[in-house]
């Protein structure tokens, strides 16, 4: 959608990164997110109207593809992230935004975590408004050095990459602002990545923070936690705790701008005694997020592995009757329980 878009200068704004295998179908069941995220939300932020198959094979339609629409309950917002338990979302209506002018990318690299931390939040807070707003901890660095054959910092506080964009003449001095909040929280190397590659190599860092545990490691647990943005330098302290604790390998690759962490483990699953570690480090990093304020489930979902911290989540919030009315609408829309049963702790 976003290569199409790019021919007459337009964007899609949500890109997870897995865009090249992700459906659109399958990035609204899961309100996928991306890169863009600090900037432009998720995918609930750009459907208008839906095209769906329910249960029992009526095909009908959800929402206008207008920008604002209140003829009755939003049920596109239902349909997005009901992790196909609802129904078959066949199309949809997206919207889609002009191409910026400019982009210009910064990249801090940090000695402290707490350091990277204040200067993420301080991204946030200060209005530079970023359209990318991303992290990559330094097993991350490390494990795309060793990849990619790099050569970038390994710095212990991990790197922080910020894309601002505007007008050519006004991107300047927001750069410009992202350079002095690095500075202030002592960020031991700033780069201005230049040429396209240049651009695409620094990035590769973070994506590869993400896919590392799989590459390196036979066993993977997928990590996907989200904290208030003013939290994200003590999950990430909490993170770094945890991996010690436990000794596991874990990196941490993040869409910091709206909060989310993916801390992924990789695991030997053959090695009972390493596997019983990552399982705990695993549910205790979960549970740091709801300790924090946070939630277990950022952009994928709780599937049928994350049933059990769904429930967790609920019941420390006090939101077991939500829970409950969630098990009457999927009684509603699917009252023969054929629509991806067992999903999201949808059991009765
Ligand atoms: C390497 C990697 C990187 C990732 N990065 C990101 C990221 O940056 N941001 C992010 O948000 N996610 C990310 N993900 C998670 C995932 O790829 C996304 O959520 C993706 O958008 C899901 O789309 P899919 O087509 O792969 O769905 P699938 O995985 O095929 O399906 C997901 C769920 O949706 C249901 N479903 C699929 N199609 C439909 C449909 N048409 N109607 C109703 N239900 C349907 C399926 O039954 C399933 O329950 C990543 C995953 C990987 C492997």
């Amino acid at each position: 959608v976003d290569n199409e878009c790019r021919k007459y200068g337009f964007f899609f704004p949500p890109d997870p990164a897995s865009a090249r295998i992700a459906t659109v179908g399958g990035s609204i069941a899961e309100n996928a997110g991306g890169m863009r995220g600090a900037r432009y939300g998720v995918m609930r932020d750009w459907v208008l109207k839906l095209e769906v198959v329910l249960a029992d094979g009526t095909l009908t339609y959800f929402g206008e593809a207008v920008y604002k629409n209140t003829a009755g309950y939003d049920l596109v917002g239902l349909m997005i992230g009901s992790e196909g338990t609802l129904g078959i979302i066949t199309r949809a209506w997206l919207k889609i935004m002009p191409l910026p002018e400019r982009i210009v990318r910064i990249v801090g690299f940090f000695d402290r975590i707490e350091d990277a931390g204040r200067a993420i939040f301080r991204v946030r807070r200060e209005g530079v408004n970023p359209l990318i707003l991303e992290y990559a901890d330094r097993e991350g660095i490390i494990a795309a050095n060793r990849i990619k054959k790099f050569n970038y910092p390994e710095a212990n506080g991990g790197m922080v990459l910020v894309d601002v964009d505007g007008p050519k003449v006004g991107v300047e001095s927001i750069a410009e602002k992202v350079v002095k909040i690095f500075r202030e929280e002592n960020a031991s190397t700033i780069l201005r990545p230049s040429t396209p590659e240049e651009m695409e190599n620094i990035m590769d860092i973070r994506r590869i923070a993400f896919t590392a545990p799989a590459r390196l490691y036979p066993g993977f647990i997928d990590g996907d936690i989200v904290v208030p943005l003013s939290k994200i330098g003590d999950a990430l302290v909490g993170i770094d705790e945890i991996r010690r604790k436990y000794n596991v390998f874990i990196t941490v690759a993040g869409h910091v701008g709206d909060g989310n962490l993916h801390p992924n483990i990789g695991v030997n699953p053959n090695n009972r005694d390493e596997w019983e570690r990552a399982e705990k480090a695993a549910y205790e990093l979960n549970m740091l997020a709801i300790r924090l304020g946070g939630s277990i489930a950022a952009e994928h979902g709780i599937g049928r592995l994350k049933e059990g911290l769904l429930l967790k989540q609920f019941e420390a919030r006090n939101q077991l009757a939500a829970y409950n009315l969630m098990k009457e609408i999927k009684k509603i829309f699917d009252p023969k329980n054929i629509l991806n049963p067992g999903v999201c702790a949808l059991r009765w």
